[in-house]
């Protein structure tokens, strides 16, 4: 007699021992959808409390106030004490966790309901998000630090030794620890290394020079006169916060276009609103004789140069040669920004794409880190994953977009193919980012270059705002 045909049984999951560096908002939510696919977690998380970025402190780093030495001692965070949101509350929050005024961020006595709230808010919805899925002691190790991550080949397979130290004590051998886990995931944020900005005679110029990581307040800029390097979020930000104590505020900005391609839109120019700032080409040098030029032609004698120039990626405590190497802000070789091919999956990365929606995109980046460690979600084999990483490398090439672009989505949104998030989600087949969210990261977007000192105040996407709150209800139990 035949055998009765049996139906292949489901691959049993498989449970790993995860550990999360940092415990930042991409920490905390890879936590959660690790927890949330049965896998046991540790954060090790360098600071005195969650948050990551969202933690704010006035001290900053005065004996290297460029960040040059990447063996400095760090301030992780770059938040300034004005600092209000770029995005809008209802698109900053984790999917289904939504950051809305009065519940999920709100409420209390010190609340702050805005639409674009300050940086405390955010602390305390990432506070509260951390307490409801119960991401705390027993989970989070606090003022551990990582020093090193290391692979460790066993008969059983790979698996991690992750050497962590008390980091208010860091030379206390005796509190170094060294624990093997079969996955880690790093979320240890991007924030931190300053990039400066190359023109001739930035070195030996004889005035000071900050990056914006050491921006905290305006007041030590009283009545000076001051050259800021780059018009992005911070430097526009920046550049009206110092103006109201600053004598004069001159804005080096890549939107006016070198006079030198013929192709000149705008040369210096007085700002529309704020007579005391002006908006330049970028810099042509910088003088020995205290001068800096742009590359129009005018000249200033600052007192001070802020470099607004974003941040590099920085990976200190992976010291084994080729598991990923940072080349002029680009990490490779990663499959889809996430997995390093050969050490796939159990070294992942959350968090290194940005100019997106950033929370959502942790979130959806940790459902697939989670479910490929179980076993429910494939990857291509090693030579596949490196094979579509090299494209996409010769791609971004082949197109022009510069190095420094490679996780900035914007830059690369037209050689992914597929929207990225959406084929994140789709590999985890869980609901993408909805389109009012998209609809309103990109309203917000063009309000905030068209009136940079107002937009978070004045706005035109009430219908979308209505269409969020609908779908923030359509959550509720
Ligand atoms: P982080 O928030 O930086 O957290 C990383 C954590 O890892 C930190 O707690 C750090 O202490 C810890 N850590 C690092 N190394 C180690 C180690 N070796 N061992 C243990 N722990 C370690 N995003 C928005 O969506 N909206 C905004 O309005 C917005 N505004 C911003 C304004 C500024 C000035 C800056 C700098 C960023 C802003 N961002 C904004 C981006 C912001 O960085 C992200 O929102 C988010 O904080 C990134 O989360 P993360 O967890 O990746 O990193």
């Amino acid at each position: 007699m035949a055998e009765p045909s049996q139906a292949p049984s489901p691959p049993i999951p498989r449970r790993v021992n995860a550990a999360v560096i940092g415990a930042g908002p991409a920490g905390l939510v890879a936590a959660r959808e690790l927890r949330r696919e049965g896998h046991s977690v540790t954060v090790f998380e360098k600071g005195s409390q969650i948050g990551g970025t969202w933690v704010y402190t006035p001290e900053f780093e005065s004996d290297d106030p460029l960040g040059i030495d990447p063996t400095r001692p760090v301030v992780h965070s770059s938040m300034y004490e004005s600092l209000r949101t770029n995005l809008p509350r209802e698109v900053m929050g984790f999917m289904d966790y939504p950051f809305v005024a009065g519940g999920g961020g709100g409420g209390g006595v010190d609340a702050d309901g805005r639409r674009f709230p300050g940086h405390r808010e955010v602390l305390r919805y990432l506070e509260e998000f951390a307490r409801e899925f119960g991401i705390g002691e027993g989970i989070v190790r606090l003022e551990r630090e990582v020093v090193n991550v290391a692979p460790v080949e066993d008969g059983s397979g790979r698996s991690w030794k992750v050497t962590s130290v008390n980091s208010n004590n860091k030379e206390a051998v005796e509190e170094m620890e060294e624990e093997v886990f079969d996955a880690v995931v790093v979320c240890n944020g991007h924030h931190s290394q300053p990039r400066i900005a190359d023109f001739p005679g930035v070195k030996s110029w004889p005035g000071k020079q900050i990056h914006s990581h050491n921006y905290r307040t305006p007041q030590p800029f009283k009545d000076q006169v001051v050259v800021l390097i780059g018009h992005a979020p911070s430097g526009a930000d920046l550049s009206i916060n110092i103006a109201g104590v600053a004598k004069q505020v001159h804005v080096a900005s890549t939107t006016v276009v070198d006079p030198n391609n013929n192709n000149i839109n705008y040369p210096s120019q007085s700002h529309p609103t704020f007579p005391n700032i002006w908006i330049h080409p970028m810099v042509e040098k910088a003088c020995g004789d205290g001068s800096v030029v742009f590359r129009d032609g005018v000249t200033v004698f600052p007192d001070i140069i802020i470099h607004c120039t974003g941040y590099t990626f920085h990976f200190p405590f992976i010291r084994t040669a080729g598991i990923v190497t940072v080349e002029d802000s680009s990490v490779r070789p990663l499959y889809k920004h996430v997995f390093p091919p050969a050490w796939a999956p159990g070294i992942s990365f959350v968090g290194l794409p940005h100019r997106t929606l950033l929370f959502p995109l942790f979130e959806l980046q940790s459902k697939w880190i989670s479910g490929v460690l179980s076993g429910r979600i494939s990857l291509p084999s090693e030579e596949e994953m490196m094979r579509d990483a090299n494209d996409f490398y010769s791609a971004i090439q082949a197109a022009g977009v510069p190095t420094r672009h490679t996780h900035n989505m914007l830059a690369t949104a037209a050689l992914e193919g597929d929207d990225y998030s959406d084929w994140v989600a789709a590999q985890c087949q869980c609901r993408g980012v909805e389109s009012w969210r998209r609809g309103m990261f990109l309203a917000s977007r063009s309000n905030g270059q068209a009136r940079p000192e107002t937009f978070r105040d004045e706005w035109e996407d009430g219908e979308l705002v209505i269409e969020a709150h609908r779908y923030f209800a359509s959550l509720k139990p």
